[in-house]
């Protein structure tokens, strides 16, 4: 036996690669350690599609209900191994209103799933590999585990490694300490330690202790935090393309399919101010870009190597510089290719920040707004303002941007009042795009979590699902989890707070539509302003504005004051207008939702008629300092 066989479990998007397997693939061919890749994420899908299940029940389960646990249930033991009666788990997702036809498809899949273990153990063992790696991420654990076990029972020789973000922390020794068919744990980024754990295990040589690496028996030496910040690695993805291309499900995932990338790594925000709710595992949150030469070097040769131009950005939040070097780039190179883009950002962009993206071909982002209460986003320390967050949605919107977004709730801190604030603004967003309503979950290395008393929580346990899928007891049950249950030590009912919120976000969700043509937009002549109110609810009218007014309403673009609308109007028109003039000017147009008003600032929401007009300028330097934390 020799090589390594590297490993892509369900339930990742199948139709996209694995970004881990492709660095990693990519790391020991440098090393010249002999690696094959198995995309069985993908296999998965074509093996269960092919016996009756249909894509979008497959999909359903990798996408959305991860937060029941039900893909990993899907692959968890059955027999005098389970964990718990698979009737009792099927109580609690009727309990979770999981769809009948979600949970017909799982159990379909779940009779399947030793039979699709059979076949993936051959796949793997007919490259005769020595050590066979297991990125998890998400629902990938019990997965690996599963066919870890089958690959033991059959080749008991072979070594398993499990790496990937549910390995972090307490969860890697865990993870050890419970199932004795897992012989090594890489904890943090892989490519440095990978290499040589694999020569050491080729050459039958007992590895190296080293921080980051975790086995029985140096689990008492090793250091158990990630080692450093690797080399940038450019994914090798040709075994999930060839596997894409023999699929059943090629017509179906092809013209979905994306390039996937890494160009960051960590959070740069919250290395300074962790977000309350954040699980990003502190040590994991070392903020790294790779260089701009790199970023774009990587994008061409991808495309040319894959013949795909769309791209997911797996970063948890864009870099600023990205702005300076990357993105200008990019937005020259729309005169030859047609790329594509996903990418997380900061959700205090500035509108030129935003039309950037745009010309760089970025159609996707995910912004992190979170909240549309000013009071809640500080108590999240998400640095910024209502206000700011439905900016941004209004520049996305204004640019085509298609934004990812969601209001959590159950926030400790957050009152009643929040909520009824937050359902008394949202008739006036109709023309924008709805977010999801999210309610907090406790996740392991957030704030919430390292402190629940001191944010006026108490943890209950792990979250429900889990006894449903590891056969251990509860103390070993919470070094395992992932996601907590929690209550507020005040008594507070979340669900009595956001329900007025969550009626107005559900008729925001009907009414909402791309194709739909309801719309708030201004329509700039010589001299005047046309508002044209087109939202649905409102009165069809349009509201004509003079010169002055025009320039009042265009400065709120930015979120402005009256005192400085009033400048603004002395620089472009030298006419000296009264600070409460102008405020009065503006309550009258908040009266109407054609500004949105928090103290005394306020935000235009009418969209250009043009979607080419100029954003209104502001320098980069300023985006900095907004994203200095709410007062
Ligand atoms: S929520 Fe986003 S911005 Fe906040 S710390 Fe986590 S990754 Fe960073």
């Amino acid at each position: 036996m020799n090589g390594v066989a590297l490993v892509a479990m369900p339930w990742a998007a199948p139709e996209t690669p694995s970004i881990q397997i492709g660095l990693l693939t990519a790391v020991l061919t440098k090393a010249e350690v002999p690696v094959t890749a198995h995309s069985l994420h993908l296999e998965a899908a074509s093996f269960f599609v092919e016996r009756g299940v249909a894509l979008e029940c497959v999909e359903a389960v990798a996408h959305q209900w991860w937060c029941v646990g039900l893909g990993e249930w899907i692959f968890a033991p059955t027999g005098s191994d389970r964990a718990c009666d698979d009737a009792e788990y099927l109580r609690y997702l009727a309990q979770q209103r999981v769809p009948d036809e979600i949970v017909d498809a799982a159990l379909r899949m779940r009779q399947l799933v030793p039979k699709f273990l059979r076949q993936s153990a051959d796949d793997i063992l007919m490259h005769a590999p020595r050590v066979v790696g297991f990125t998890t991420t998400f629902a990938q654990t019990l997965p690996s585990l599963a066919l870890a076990a089958h690959l033991k029972t059959v080749r008991p020789e072979v070594t398993v490694v499990l790496g990937g973000a549910n390995c972090d922390g307490a969860l890697g020794q865990a993870l050890l300490n419970t199932y004795e068919i897992v012989d090594f744990v890489i904890q943090g980024r892989a490519e440095a330690l990978l290499p040589r754990l694999c020569r050491a295990v080729l050459v039958n040589r007992p590895p190296a202790v080293e921080p980051g690496l975790l086995s029985r028996e140096m689990t008492s030496t090793s250091v158990q935090t990630p080692h450093a910040v690797a080399d940038w690695f450019q994914p090798i993805y040709d075994e999930y393309y060839d596997r894409l291309d023999r699929s059943p499900l090629r017509d179906a995932l092809l013209p979905r399919t994306r390039l996937v990338l890494e160009t960051a790594r960590g959070c740069w925000w919250g290395e300074r101010h962790h977000c309350t709710f954040c699980g990003l595992n502190g040590t994991s949150m070392t903020f790294k870009a790779a260089p701009a030469d790199q970023v774009l070097a990587d994008i061409t040769a991808l495309a040319a190597r894959y013949r795909r131009t769309e791209f997911d950005v797996v970063d948890n939040i864009l870099d600023p510089a990205f702005f300076s070097n990357v993105l200008p780039e990019l937005a020259r190179r729309r005169n030859e290719f047609d790329y594509r883009f996903f990418w997380e950002v900061k959700a205090n962009l500035s509108p030129e920040q935003i039309r950037l993206l745009r010309d760089a071909g970025v159609q996707r982002i995910q912004p992190g707004i979170e909240s549309l209460s000013t009071r809640i986003l500080r108590l999240m320390r998400k640095g910024i303002t209502a206000l700011e967050n439905v900016k941004l949605l209004v520049f996305a919107a204004a640019d085509d941007l298609m934004v990812t977004w969601n209001i959590i709730y159950g926030i400790p801190g957050e009152t009643e009042d929040d909520y009824l604030a937050m359902a008394e603004m949202i008739p006036s967003l109709i023309h924008l795009k709805p977010p999801g309503l999210v309610r907090l979950q406790v996740q392991r290395f957030s704030p919430y979590f390292d402190n629940p008393p001191a944010h006026g929580l108490r943890l209950l346990g792990p979250a429900p699902y889990y006894r449903h899928l590891h056969a251990v007891d509860e103390a070993r049950l919470c070094e395992l989890a992932y996601a907590f249950e929690h209550e507020y030590i005040s008594g507070y009912d979340p669900e009595r707070a956001v329900a007025p919120l969550r009626r107005a976000l559900e008729q925001w969700d009907r009414s909402w539509s791309p194709g739909k043509h309801h719309s708030l937009r201004y329509e700039r002549g010589p001299g005047y302003l046309r508002l044209r109110e087109r939202r649905l609810g409102f009165r069809s009218r349009d509201i004509l504005l003079d010169r002055l007014e025009a320039e009042l309403y265009l400065s709120c673009r930015t979120v402005t004051t009256p005192a400085a609308a009033a400048a603004v109007v002395k620089r472009v028109c030298d006419i000296q207008l009264g600070v409460d003039e102008v405020r009065a000017f503006f309550a009258e147009l908040s009266e109407g939702r054609l500004l949105l008003r928090e103290g005394d600032r306020y935000l235009a929401l009418a969209l250009p008629m043009n979607p080419d007009a100029a954003p209104p300028p502001i320098s980069a330097p300023k985006w900095k300092v907004s994203c200095a934390p709410a007062h």
